[in-house]
């Protein structure tokens, strides 16, 4: 999809090579490819849409036994508040919220990082990446709270580009098109 224009009651999308007319169009596109194709058709939205920023995250996932899976708590994942000073931001039980991704004697951790106020860590290697996650699921300041243990097993990813932060930056938070989209980042669940 290259360009939407209003015409005739109704809309013109263009993909370059193919042209058509439509009473209604939803555009799904990450926002500055929306801002892109909606310029010619309001310049304003165009703007308020390419003014949203993204950042990356980093995941790895980590791979362990059925003792740790028994011992982890019921749930989806968990979030770790910044005041916890560690890099990770948060992880999601996989096995809970995708059986069908784990056997049932396995746990799978997915471990996030990155994130607008980490956007360095793109720049770390995986090995460095790997040793940050192990060494934050396994060290614990506070004695009360449950470790993870070292995982059998470990997969690094590659960094997951353009997400949009629509709560960290105050120029977003303001936005009125990142105003609709916190509806949706809301029901994101980690
Ligand atoms: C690491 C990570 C983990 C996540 N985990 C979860 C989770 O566990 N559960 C959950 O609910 N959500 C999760 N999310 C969020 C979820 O992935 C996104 O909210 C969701 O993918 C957004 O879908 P979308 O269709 O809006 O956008 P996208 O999936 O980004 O789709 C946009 C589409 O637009 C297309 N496009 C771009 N430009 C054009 C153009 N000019 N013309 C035509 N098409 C175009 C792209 O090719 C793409 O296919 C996670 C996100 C990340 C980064």
């Amino acid at each position: 999809m290259q360009s939407v224009i209003r015409q005739d009651n109704g809309w013109t999308v263009s993909a370059g090579y193919q042209t058509d007319h439509f009473d209604a169009v939803i555009i799904a596109t990450p926002t500055h490819a929306a801002a892109a194709v909606l310029k010619a058709a309001d310049e304003n939205l165009a703007r308020n849409l390419s003014d949203i920023n993204y950042s990356s995250s980093v995941t790895v996932t980590l791979g362990y036994d059925e003792k740790v899976r028994r011992s982890l708590p019921p749930g989806f994942g968990f979030l770790v508040p910044r005041s916890e000073g560690r890099r990770m931001l948060a992880a999601t039980f996989v096995h809970n919220k995708f059986p069908h991704r784990a056997p049932e004697n396995r746990a799978i951790v997915r471990c996030f990082l990155g994130g607008a106020r980490d956007e360095q860590i793109l720049q770390s290697s995986e090995a460095e990446i790997l040793q940050i996650v192990r060494a934050e699921t396994t060290s614990n300041r506070r004695p009360q709270r449950r470790n993870l243990y070292s995982p059998a097993s470990t997969n690094g990813s590659p960094p997951w580009p353009n997400i949009p932060s629509a709560t960290s930056n105050a120029s977003n938070a303001s936005n009125p098109c990142v105003k609709n989209f916190r509806l949706g980042a809301g029901r994101q669940r980690l």
